[in-house]
């Protein structure tokens, strides 16, 4: 186990500060909504059940102990009124109400979502780090958090020690707690983490800004999220890489770790089986083993199809040609290069400009076509468009776009592709 020095200084100070703003905003909100008239409520189930409640009391958990223990002991979330809902988060009107547990796909993603605030927990207590982007909306078994380290570089090494971190976050079944917060009592709150300051001057105006806890957590987030901490049994990081601050090599660089969570050990042990049973398919590792493809430094992101490789290449060719036939598309066949007139009309220029390969020539600038469609309308004007609608057009035309040397992967990201 590697361990660091922690930033002390933010650990002892930025921390407690934000705990602080956080329980006292918690704490005038929570009088001001039990100086609300509980209005009685109806609460209407998808099974056409109707339950009866308190505005500004009722939470869907307490519904959900009405219904039956198992599922009060199991809910991860709440829909009300279409929208996502936190089980303690008081309902404000009537509504219709689902409550969702892991084996749905929505209870599955908000307990994603949330043990990436459990990984952030563990890396802002572990190293003092400055989160920054992580907990995502997407659907995906693994997430990730994004954060400033400063000069360390994290590796396997340190994953022990995130682990025990998340681990034992997880143990002490922290509530996740919202809270509403203006805008400056969110600068305030995050004034020690340039990267949260930005992300929340640039929300727009009127958006509900919520800043969510858990234990010793304060983090700015929409939410919802599960009732706390102990559904995540077990959670491991999967990898750590770096990645620039929104995407921007010019701009700071952050650490990126990934993790994976389950409501059981069992189930996070067949995920890790799963992960390494794909390693052994890996396109990467077959291509070279079986001389299908390969590449060279004069020409990275463009792959080399050997013999091989070029057989199984024309296969994937005719199997799609016969395919054109059967759903009534025409091939033809397109220029590669485009004047940047184009370009700008499609808008690719305004907007992908950085990723296009770019010439002159005589004077006028060129773009490699990223994609077929603008040429294609090109096609269509000049010399189609007295065909019979709807018109069916392929291309097997050769595509550029000019991803960051470190972006490119395997056959995945590349810089030419058909
Ligand atoms: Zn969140």
């Amino acid at each position: 186990m590697v361990s660091h020095p922690k930033d002390d200084e933010y650990l002892n100070a930025a921390i407690p500060k934000r705990i602080k703003m956080f329980e006292s905003i918690q704490a005038e909100q929570k009088t001001q909504r039990l100086s609300l008239s509980p209005d009685p409520i109806k609460v209407t189930l998808p099974d056409g059940t109707v339950k009866d409640a308190a505005k500004w009391q009722t939470t869907p958990f307490d519904v959900a102990k009405e219904i039956s223990k198992n599922l009060a002991n199991n809910a991860l979330i709440a829909r009300v009124n279409g929208v996502l809902w936190d089980m303690a988060r008081p309902l404000e009107q009537d509504c219709e109400l689902r409550i969702y547990k892991f084996e749905d796909d929505e209870g599955r993603d908000t307990f994603w979502h949330s043990s990436a605030h459990i990984l952030g927990q563990s890396l802002e207590m572990e190293y003092g780090c400055k989160l920054c982007i992580g907990p995502c909306t997407t659907r995906g078994e693994d997430f990730y958090y994004d954060a400033f380290y400063g000069d360390l570089g994290l590796n396997d090494d340190h994953f022990k020690q995130i682990d025990a971190g998340a681990l034992k976050a997880a143990a002490k079944k922290q509530p996740f707690e919202r809270i509403e917060v203006t805008r400056d009592q969110a600068l305030e709150m995050f004034s020690d983490n340039k990267f949260k300051v930005e992300i929340i001057n640039d929300l727009d105006a009127d958006k509900t800004i919520t800043v969510y806890r858990c234990g010793p957590l304060v983090d700015l987030c929409g939410g919802p999220h599960i009732p706390n901490t102990s559904f995540v049994k077990a959670i491991a990081c999967l990898k750590a890489s770096s990645a620039y601050w929104r995407g921007n090599k010019d701009r700071a660089t952050l650490q990126r770790v990934y993790g994976i969570s389950y409501p059981d050990q069992k189930s996070l042990k067949e995920y890790l089986l799963r992960l390494e049973e794909a390693k052994k398919y890996d396109h990467r590792i077959l291509g070279a083993k079986q001389k299908l493809f390969s590449r060279h430094e004069l020409s990275p992101g463009s792959w080399f199809f050997l013999p091989h490789g070029a057989r199984v290449y024309n296969k994937l060719i005719d199997f799609i040609r016969s395919q054109y036939r059967v759903r009534g598309y025409q091939e033809v066949i397109s220029p590669n290069l485009f004047n940047m007139d184009l370009w700008v009309q499609s808008g690719h220029a305004a907007n992908y400009k950085k990723n296009m390969f770019i010439l002159e020539i005589e004077k006028h600038e060129f773009g490699l076509k990223p994609m077929n469609c603008p040429g294609h309308c090109l096609f269509f004007r000049q010399f189609l468009s007295d065909w019979e609608l709807p018109l069916r057009i392929a291309d097997f035309g050769v595509l550029h776009r000019n991803e960051a040397s470190g972006a490119l992967s395997g056959l995945t990201r590349v810089r030419r592709f058909q």
